[in-house]
């Protein structure tokens, strides 16, 4: 299908994408790597009046590390975070789950802060950037916000970021030596969107969990923190009849949605078998790391 006619405008700043923003308002969407907006255009479900391109603001790319958090900027490339080392050692997690994002194809143009102001609960990073209590730092003509992950996911594609504002970065915490990660899924083909996901984190200190961090995707309209579990998880030590208790705790309150690839039941046994697969995951991958 072709898109409708749109105007299109392609600021080389940043400063310059904010008074387009201001000046259109909610007519206006930003464009980073189009893997989300462009099919949403094809198909008539967004009707914007303006297509703000944030693909030339060089300012917007790039990963750096300072002060305990890893920094990408919002329309660095998925392919390309996926490459970074820095990301690698500082934000295992992250880069356990960027491989699994649909294909090279897609990656090599959608952008981290594309996938995280589209919010699809079903996505990999919107779980990833929960579990690890991600900051999301938006900017518009008024000033700068830092956004904290539980108060950016609202509702099914919906994030807290306001029309006039900007995703310009997003923050991580690095995680330490003792910090073991897994990104686990059930998808029916390699590529596809996951069915159930799970970001699992956990951090051992003397042989016991001092911290421990699980993030569902798929299972709501938002990413969901599993806080229950991890409360029992924190002061353990790792065992099979611990991560058991864990996966009950994790997906007792769940309602996942229902639809043709999966029953609400089937998306919630999935989600147990993911917790107890991603707990052990991450207890091996904190052994490895230390
Ligand atoms: C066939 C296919 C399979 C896919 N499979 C997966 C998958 O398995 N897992 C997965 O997570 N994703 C998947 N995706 C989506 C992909 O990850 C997208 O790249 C991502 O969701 C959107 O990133 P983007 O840069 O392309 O954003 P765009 O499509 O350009 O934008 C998405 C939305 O975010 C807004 N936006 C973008 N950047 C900003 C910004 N800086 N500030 C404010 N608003 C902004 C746009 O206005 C739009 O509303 C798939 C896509 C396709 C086409």
């Amino acid at each position: 299908m072709k898109l409708p006619p749109v105007d299109y405008e392609a600021p080389r700043t940043v400063s310059h994408a904010l008074e387009l923003l201001a000046e259109h308002d909610d007519e206006a969407s930003v464009l980073a790597g189009g893997q989300s907006l462009i099919p949403l255009l094809a198909l008539r479900l967004a009707r914007p009046a303006v297509l703000i391109d944030i693909n030339g603001i060089d300012e917007l790319t790039g990963v750096s590390a300072a002060n305990g958090q890893v920094a990408i900027g919002a329309t660095t490339r998925e392919y390309i975070a996926e490459q970074s080392d820095t990301i690698a050692d500082a934000v295992p997690l992250l880069a356990a789950a960027l491989p699994l994002i649909g294909h090279e194809a897609i990656r090599s143009r959608g952008t981290i802060g594309g996938s995280l102001a589209h919010g699809d609960p079903a996505a990999e990073l919107p779980a990833v950037a929960r579990a690890l209590d991600a900051e999301f730092v938006v900017r518009s003509q008024s000033g700068e916000r830092v956004i904290p992950a539980a108060e950016w996911f609202e509702g099914y594609l919906t994030t807290s970021r306001r029309s006039d504002e900007l995703l310009v970065e997003i923050r991580f915490p690095a995680a330490g030596r003792a910090t073991g990660t897994s990104f686990q899924e059930v998808a029916r083909r390699h590529g596809d969107f996951a069915i159930v996901g799970l970001a699992a984190s956990l951090t051992l200190s003397d042989g016991a969990i001092s911290d421990a961090r699980l993030a569902f995707a798929g299972v709501s309209d938002v990413p969901v923190r599993a806080a229950d579990a991890e409360h029992l998880l924190v002061g353990e030590t790792p065992s099979t009849e611990l991560f058991d208790e864990a996966a009950r705790r994790a997906t007792a309150d769940l309602r996942p949605p229902a639809d043709l690839h999966g029953s609400a039941d089937y998306r919630k046994k999935v989600a147990a078998t993911l917790v107890r697969r991603g707990l052990r995951a991450a207890a091996d991958n904190a052994d490895e790391r230390q």
